[in-house]
């Protein structure tokens, strides 16, 4: 059985936490496949990432 802390759920939980793409504008979370902000329509969006996006270009 797969606990809270099994590092394998860890890291689920933690990709669904950050996969997100977070409004520039008013900050709402958005869905991953989101094009718009659905809180003030902005197409200003970035991705939720703290560790994946290191590279450049
Ligand atoms: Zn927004």
């Amino acid at each position: 059985m797969a606990g809270p802390r099994d590092p394998e759920v860890m890291k689920i939980v933690y990709n669904r936490v950050l996969n997100k793409l977070v409004c520039r504008k008013c900050g709402a979370l958005n869905p991953p496949s989101a094009e718009k902000c659905r809180r003030c329509k902005s197409r200003n969006l970035r991705p939720k990432r703290l560790l994946a996006g290191m590279k450049k270009g």
